[in-house]
């Protein structure tokens, strides 16, 4: 084993972010200077202002898993937190998120079928419609929503509400948006696996100041994870969206996430399908379609899974650049892109009412347009 000296513990606690500033740790200050090595066995301190830091749980996991990564896995770690002031915790709340009506996962089975590209412009296109839309991402290997709303300088800070110190969502195009991604630095989503992920979710959801919303969307992570199951047992979830190109291996994918929905442990209803990517259009020639990746097997897998195809959106140039230059296409509901989207949402609106009406008298809501 080789020696562990002081240095390498803060060098792997620079690693990590404290979310309420975007700092690392050590910049941040809040490493104590009481860490101790024994042999493998390392103890430091994590100093915060408030003992309800709603990043506690999440920063120690991180810093805990940082020097395991960076400093060597038979380390045997004591991570304390101390807190610079004395305050009492609020009474936690009764039910989560209970002015949220309709809690939607966008998922897919596989990655780069377009899952957050949909998820973004569903979100923008349910806000043209009226709706109070929330969004959180939850893609923890590849948080591109800061970037596609063009937040991604945005840090999320704490507010105080009715006594509760909460994690102020950034917002734009009239949707409120968290991302795993303003935690974390892209090259150390390795970190944010297992339970550490999960735990990260539970607090974006639980401690996001998310207020009213008629539609709250999650962009999962690809395939199945954990998340997944995390998800279904902090929320009580109304319905699944999945995502899929028309292509075979992404539809074989597509069919595993979908009983993975549907199956015991889950139990989401899957409120339809999109095909992303249904056929290439360019921009100059808006009637010609080219079938890239083979002819309609979204509407098919529907079809024959008896699930609603809720939208077939086409390869548009426009689209992949919205998404890069943080303005998605959704924004223009008169482009032919815009159009799909908005069609989309509407669809998403019929189904969810339907399941309202339907499926889940529980849970039954009414959708108030703003
Ligand atoms: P995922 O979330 O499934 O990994 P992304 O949404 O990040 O996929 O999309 C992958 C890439 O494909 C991005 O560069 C995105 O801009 C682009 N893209 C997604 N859907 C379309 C589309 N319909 N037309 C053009 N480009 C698209």
């Amino acid at each position: 084993m080789t020696t562990i000296y002081p240095k390498l513990i803060l060098d792997a606690l620079s690693k990590v972010r404290y979310p309420g500033t975007g700092k690392d740790l050590v910049a941040q200050e809040m490493v104590d200077d009481d860490i101790r090595i024994d042999g493998n066995k390392v103890s430091f301190s994590l100093i915060f202002d408030k003992p309800n830091d709603p990043f506690i749980k999440s920063v120690m996991k991180a810093a805990e898993t940082a020097i395991l990564t960076y400093v060597g896995a038979d380390v045997d770690i004591k991570g304390n937190i101390r807190v610079k002031t004395k305050q009492t915790l609020p009474p936690p709340p009764e039910k989560l998120l209970p002015q949220v009506k309709n809690i939607i996962a966008v998922s897919s089975g596989k990655g780069g079928v377009g899952k957050s590209t949909v998820a973004a412009n569903l979100a923008v296109a349910l806000a043209q419609l009226g709706y109070k839309v929330g969004l959180l991402d939850a893609d923890i290997f590849g948080p591109s929503m800061p970037k596609i709303f063009h937040v991604e300088e945005a840090r999320p800070y704490m507010e105080e509400v009715d006594g509760r110190e909460l994690i102020a969502p950034a917002e734009n195009y009239g949707v409120k948006l968290l991302s795993i991604g303003f935690f974390v630095n892209k090259e150390d989503a390795v970190l944010w696996r297992g339970s550490m992920a999960s735990n990260a979710l539970k607090q974006l959801i639980a401690e996001g100041n998310w207020g009213e919303l008629d539609y709250f969307l999650i962009d999962l992570p690809p395939g199945t994870s954990d998340i997944h199951l995390t998800l279904v047992q902090t929320l009580p979830v109304t319905g699944a969206i999945i995502v899929s190109t028309p292509q075979e291996v992404a539809l074989a994918d597509a069919r595993k996430g979908i009983s993975m929905f549907t199956g015991e442990k889950i139990n989401v209803p899957v409120l339809g399908l999109v095909e992303n990517m249904a056929w290439f259009t360019p921009a100059e020639l808006p009637e010609n379609k080219y079938y890239l990746f083979g002819k309609e097997g979204g509407k098919r897998l529907a079809e024959e899974l008896h699930i609603p195809l809720l939208g077939q959106i086409p390869i548009v140039q426009s689209i992949c650049e919205g998404g890069d230059a943080g303005t998605p296409v959704a924004l223009n509901p008169d482009s032919v892109t815009g159009m799909a989207f908005r069609e989309l949402a509407e669809n998403v609106v019929k189904q969810v009412d339907y399941r309202n009406e339907h499926q889940a008298p529980t849970r039954k809501v009414n959708v108030t347009k703003k």
